[in-house]
């Protein structure tokens, strides 16, 4: 199974990932952790998102997408994925659909974490990350809000997006997120059937 997950930052995408992975015994391919890692261990790649993820700006797709190939190129991601963080603005998915296409491999679900505005914020203030500067937190916001929302329709369109309410306990999003999953295995086993 490919999986995305869509959230705005503090929406509690890391906490289901983790879940989910397990569930899915896939690798999690976290952009943010990928770019957090290449920045502390100072590679090319690293120190050019430095400024960007600092400033709560989205880094080029370029450089994303060249981390993002790569990665799904190693073997343990033959079987699937979890992509959290990506994609992230309309290019990035349409280079990913295009990318999984030469290989005959499709996105299987997008699962979209839905969380006002004004609880993400009150949230922001019980965690401490570098980028979590108030300034910072509501640049991420903001553009989760302009370049990532957009991708709701694209996925809507291709029939592929489910919305869970991102609100309430741990467990209870977990277990929406658990019902959003077992819908997209029941679609890719028809897929699979249909093909035979
Ligand atoms: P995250 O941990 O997913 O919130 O990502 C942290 C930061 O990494 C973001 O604020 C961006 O600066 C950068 N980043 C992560 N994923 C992407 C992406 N797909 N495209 C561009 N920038 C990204």
């Amino acid at each position: 199974m490919r999986i995305i997950l869509i959230g705005p930052p503090g929406a509690g995408k890391g906490t289901q990932c983790q879940r989910l992975v397990e569930h899915l015994a896939v690798p999690h391919l976290s952009t943010g952790e990928m770019l957090r890692k290449a920045i502390r261990e100072e590679t090319a790649e690293g120190l050019l998102a430095k400024g960007f993820v600092d400033h709560g700006q989205l880094v080029p797709d370029e450089l994303i997408v060249g981390m993002v190939r790569k990665r799904l190129q190693e073997p343990d991601c033959r079987r699937g994925c979890l992509l959290d963080g990506f994609p992230r603005t309309l290019p990035q998915a349409e280079i990913l659909d295009d990318m999984l296409e030469r290989q005959a491999m499709t996105v299987d679900g997008v699962i979209e974490l839905a969380v006002p505005r004004d609880e993400l914020i009150r949230r922001m203030t019980m965690r401490k990350r570098d980028d979590d500067d108030p300034a910072v937190f509501a640049r991420r916001i903001k553009s989760f809000e302009v370049q990532t929302a957009p991708l709701l329709e694209y996925y809507q369109r291709q029939g592929k997006l489910e919305s869970i309410d991102g609100l309430g306990g741990t467990d209870d999003i977990t277990a929406r997120v658990m019902e959003a999953v077992r819908r997209f295995e029941l679609r890719a086993a028809r897929r699979q059937s249909s093909r035979l």
